[in-house]
């Protein structure tokens, strides 16, 4: 806003012919309170830019995240006066809006919201980087960054495969393609990829265990690294690097932070820690690009995790902390980007069994996520007769009194302790009477047990779900630095990728 009022009328207007068409239409940056703060801004360029995905991410997942925090940490404290604890990136200077709705849905896919979130197009559910007749691509912003000379960095809490880093280096018409992915990672010439590993599962006959697209990666001069030790060891002078975390689930994801192991002697690397190395390896005189994806959010939202989504939301607010600090050091050359690329679950903050009340801190004695629940106990109930002999692994997983001889706020009440009666059964014996259509609006595709357990303790809680699925509401854009002013007001997500390049003097296509 100051830089933007302090240039005069007549230059806005020079600055309006020349730019016209082309990069003002994309940034639509004078939308936002009717004139003169953020027309483009060629002198402002952004050399160090950081560019964060909460996927899953909504102003509620945010927010229930700063509510837990500021819940517990009222238990501590007696005299605590009652207000969100505000994370970093709810802290940042400039806030905005972004629409989520894709080229075919009001309901985007993270494929579409990542093809618009990297290139600054809308396409279809499952495309990557190409445009809606699946025949033309796109350039990404990070290949923009990239053949600027700047060095590229992206990392994902799942596979780096996955929809959302795909984005940003690869051009498929269906997001399903891992091995065809993989091979252009493997081409991008990015410097740093960091996180989740591969789901390409074609595999060269001498090396069993080593997917194409990492030997293709190699080939072409990666260095791959899958240990902690191989990990810190990485430095500025090591080349191009692909590090990938050693404990992964089977997606080839890293684990949800509320299971991670977080013991000095640990193999299992943070999503912040892979932030703070990607900063280590891309410093370099000509600039970097660095995307970072906390993408399980996304997974335990479409799971009705509460606990789960807070904790990885947080482990994200972390990696975001690296990009501050790094943001001290370089402040009139930074940019920082948070936002998300859709909400998931319908997650709101408000049931009607607790009315205006919440009690978020109900949440702080789960233990595990829902799918770890799901693996030691629910995925097998042959050992348990029925409910009863698994309320002490419930108990230690998920908090809640059920033999109802402790504290009354953790117990489900006789219409909760019928559900779980009922999903034990269904589970253990069978959909029984049930139709498709009920179960499914029941239990999703998941765990009919481990889904009412989090739906219980969620509700006891004061949080609630509409859907298994993402929802069309818009994210909220959280930005400080370089432009950081033409990210407030309420725009297009394609004009947030717009805006990031702008702020980097980079047109795209
Ligand atoms: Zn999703």
């Amino acid at each position: 806003m100051k830089r933007g009022i302090r240039r005069s009328a007549w230059l806005s207007l020079v600055l309006l012919v020349l730019f016209s068409g082309t990069m003002l239409s994309g940034c639509d940056d004078d939308d936002n309170d009717g004139g003169s703060k953020s027309i483009v801004q060629p002198s402002a360029k952004a050399k160090y830019v950081f560019f964060f995905i909460g996927d899953g991410m909504s102003e509620v997942q945010v927010n229930s995240a700063e509510v837990y925090k500021a819940s517990v940490e009222a238990k501590i404290d007696p005299n605590y006066i009652n207000s969100p604890r505000l994370l970093n990136m709810s802290k940042m200077p400039a806030t905005g809006y972004a629409t989520t709705y894709d080229a075919g849905s009001y309901i985007t896919d993270s494929a579409s919201a990542g093809t618009a979130l990297a290139c600054g197009y809308k396409t279809l559910n499952g495309v990557v980087g190409m445009d809606v007749t699946k025949t033309k691509s796109y350039k990404t912003i990070a290949e923009a960054a990239k053949e600027k000379g700047m060095k590229v960095g992206i990392v994902s809490s799942v596979s780096i495969d996955h929809a959302t880093p795909a984005s940003f280096y690869a051009q498929v018409d269906s997001r399903e393609k891992y091995h065809e992915i993989g091979m252009q990672l493997a081409e991008s010439n990015f410097d740093y990829f960091g996180g989740g590993g591969f789901r390409d599962n074609k595999y060269p006959g001498d090396k069993a265990n080593t997917p194409a697209c990492v030997n293709a990666a190699t080939a072409n001069g990666y260095r791959y690294v899958n240990t902690r030790a191989d990990f810190e060891a990485l430095k500025n002078t090591s080349g191009k690097v692909i590090a990938v975390n050693s404990v992964l689930d089977s997606s080839r994801a890293m684990p949800y932070e509320i299971i991670r192991d977080k013991s000095s002697s640990n193999d299992d690397i943070s999503l912040a820690e892979f932030t703070k190395k990607g900063i280590e390896l891309l410093d370099n005189p000509a600039g970097f690009f660095m995307m970072v994806e906390g993408g399980k959010i996304d997974w335990a939202c479409h799971a009705n995790d509460a606990a789960s989504a807070i904790q990885d939301t947080l482990a994200f607010d972390e990696a975001i902390a690296e990009a501050l600090a790094f943001y001290e050091k370089h402040p009139d050359e930074t940019l920082i980007i948070v936002t998300g690329d859709h909400e998931c679950g319908g997650m709101t903050m408000g049931f009607s069994g607790t009315g205006y009340f919440t009690y978020m801190e109900r949440m702080k004695n789960q233990t595990m996520s829902y799918d770890k629940f799901d693996s030691l106990y629910a995925n097998n109930l042959s050992g348990y007769a029925s409910l009863t002999d698994l309320y002490d692994e419930i108990e230690s997983s998920f908090g809640l009194d059920m033999d109802k001889n402790g504290d009354a706020a953790y117990q489900p009440n006789d219409y909760q302790m019928s559900l779980l009666t009922e999903a034990f059964d269904k589970k253990k014996k069978g959909k029984g009477t049930m139709n498709n259509d009920e179960f499914y609006l029941l239990y999703g595709g998941y765990n009919p047990l481990s889904v009412t357990l989090t739906h219980v303790l969620n509700q006891i809680s004061g949080i609630a779900w509409t859907s298994y699925s993402h929802t069309g509401v818009p994210v909220p854009v959280f930005a400080k630095g370089v432009n950081e002013d033409s990210f407030n007001g309420y725009y297009d997500n394609t004009d947030v990728c717009r805006k990031v390049a702008a702020a980097m003097s980079i047109t795209l296509q």
